[in-house]
Parts: C-alpha cells; structure tokens; sequence
C-alpha cells in the first residue's frame, strides 16, 4: 500500500474530524490520487448513486468514515436516524465496493461505544458481543456493530481484504467545539477560553472530575488507519488508542493551562459524571508494531492553535 502513490484511494466522510486527518495525511505521504465526494455530490445514503459513483471511479482502497455522529444528547433525540443512517451508508459503501470489482481493500471505521457497558478495562477486541450495551448510544453502537460484522462477512465468503478499526476518544481540528453539545475535551477549550477573553472569575466543570479517559490526536488515528492498511489483513477489528489515562480533572487543569485562563475551577456535582473508566485495550496494535506519537499536551496546544484560527467564531 505504501509504495502505491498512485492508487486511486476514496476517502468517504472526507469533511470530517477523522476523514479530513486521513486526507491531510495521504497528503503529506505523496498519495495524490483521492477520490472525495462532499455530501451533497454524493448522498451515500442512496444506493444506486453509491454504485455508480464505484463504477465509475474503480477506487483501489477505500477508507470509510463517513457516519452520522453526535454525543448523548443527539443520539438519544435521534435514535433513528443515528440507526438507519448508519446502516445504510456502511451497507452501500461496503457493497458497491465489493462489487465494483476494483477495490483491493477497504477499511472500515468504527467507535469505542460497540462494546459492552460493563466491558473489563482495558477494553479487549474480544469484549465485543459479550453483555449489554450503554443504552443511550445502542443505536449508533447497533449500526456500527453491523458494519465490523458485514466486512467479516464478506471477508468470509468472497476472501476480500476488508477489514475494520475500532478508535478511541479522538480529538483534534475539525472538532465540535460547541459548548453543551460537544464531548469534553473541545467543550472545555472553548469555554475555558471564552472565559479567558471575557475575564471571567470561574469556569464551571462537569461532574466530579474523577472519572477517566483515555484521548488519542486524530492525526494519530489518521497514521495507525494507514498502518493498517499496509500491515493488517486480519478477521477480527482492531482497537485504536493512546494507552494513556487521565482524570477529567487533569484534562481540565491542562486545558486551562494551554488556554492561559488564570481564573479558579468550579466542579459542578449535579452534572452526571458517566462511565468512571473508559479505556481500550491496545495490545493488539501495539503487537503489529504501532504507537501513538502525540502527547496530549502537545496535541492540545496544536488543537487550541487550529481552533483560534479557524473555529472561534462557529456557533
Ligand atoms: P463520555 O466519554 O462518553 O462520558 O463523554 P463526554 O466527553 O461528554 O464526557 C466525559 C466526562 O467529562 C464526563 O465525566 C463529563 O461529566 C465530564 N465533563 C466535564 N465538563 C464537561 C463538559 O463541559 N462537556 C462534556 N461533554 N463533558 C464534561
């Protein structure tokens, strides 16, 4: 894979946190041949206009992270489309490559929230399947469940090389940066740097600040998506994170740091704290030869710099 610049590669989802790190990536490697469609040139929600998009280009790797995404608020308000969009935009993707005939591999991207709510930490990719789901994010977790066990499939019965990776918390620039809608990481950046421009006293925290998780730049996702393609052709889905934990209050104490807001930390306890730990187990990634580089305190910093030139005025 590696040494093919030339390949025709499609990027689905190409416009969001994790495609736009893909392409920037491709990019920065000399890959100089990517196909990229927005949303509204290609609705991959309808699949005869999936399949002749495939049939037309022939791509000869295709890296699927086009999804319909969102945090407990959306996924509990719009259970079904989260279920169905999902589903149909892996389905049709996943098939008309296949069929399209020139697709010599493809990768499929999924999330940390497919395995059970009371998973053994670290997460193994073997957790999947084993006990219930978190409820508010079944629907998203049920589409993207789907989608590892459709490549199985197709692994299975035609032998194509199909395979899928399972990404930790990510964070990095195109992020959500809205200040109740988003996940934490971003949520805080922006708060706590409005409070910096409006000299704010205080900048109210959610929950208890104990709870841990574990954080990976999307431009290390972007790196282990394409060390996968070049070095794994395995059945089973691949976890992908740092390894590394920290508390929510250490994750806001270094925000606050890298934002430069002087003023105090105010923990709010009536705000639900979710789960206490959430971590992946990375020893199958790790065994392949891959690691994260990005350390949260730099990938904050380059975060914070990207959000400052680009995002400060969204909404
Ligand atoms: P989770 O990892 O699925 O629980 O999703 P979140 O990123 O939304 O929340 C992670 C943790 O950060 C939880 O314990 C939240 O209570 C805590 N937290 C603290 N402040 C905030 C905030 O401003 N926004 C969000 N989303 N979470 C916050």
């Amino acid at each position: 894979f590696f040494n093919e610049k030339s390949a025709k590669i499609y990027v689905a989802g190409h416009r969001g946190l994790v495609g736009s790190a893909i392409q920037r990536k491709l990019l920065s490697l000399g890959f100089h041949n990517l196909v990229l469609r927005t949303h509204d040139e290609l609705d991959l929600t309808r699949q005869s206009d999936v399949e002749s998009f495939f049939r037309s280009e022939l791509p000869s790797y295709v890296i699927l992270c086009a999804a319909k995404v969102g945090g407990i608020h959306a996924n509990s308000t719009y259970p079904a489309d989260f279920i169905a969009v999902n589903l149909q935009i892996q389905t049709n993707v996943i098939d008309a490559a296949y069929r399209c005939g020139s697709t010599k591999k493809l990768i499929f991207l999924g999330s940390s929230c497919i395995y059970p709510k009371h998973a053994p930490q670290p997460i193994p990719e073997s957790a999947l399947l084993t006990s219930p789901l978190e409820p508010t994010n079944e629907w998203y977790a049920i589409a993207k469940i789907s989608g590892i066990k459709m490549c199985q499939a197709y692994k299975i019965q035609y032998g194509w090389d199909v395979i899928s990776a399972m990404p930790t918390n990510l964070y990095g620039p195109f992020d959500n940066f809205h200040p109740q809608n988003s996940h934490v990481l971003p949520g805080l950046m922006r708060r706590f740097h409005e409070a910096k421009i409006s000299d704010a006293k205080e900048v109210v925290v959610w929950g208890s600040g104990s709870p841990l998780r574990e954080f990976l730049h999307v431009d290390d996702l972007a790196d282990a998506v394409l060390f996968l393609l070049g070095n794994y052709d395995g059945l089973e889905h691949v976890n992908v994170g740092s390894g590394k934990e920290v508390t929510i209050k250490e994750l806001a104490e270094m925000i606050k740091e890298v934002v430069g807001f002087q003023g105090k930390l105010i923990w709010d306890p009536t705000k639900p704290d979710g789960t206490p730990r959430k971590l992946m187990d990375n020893s199958k990634l790790a065994k392949l030869g891959w690691e994260a580089k990005i350390s949260l305190r730099d990938g904050l910093v380059g975060t914070y710099k990207w959000y400052l030139e680009n995002a400060v005025n969204q909404q």
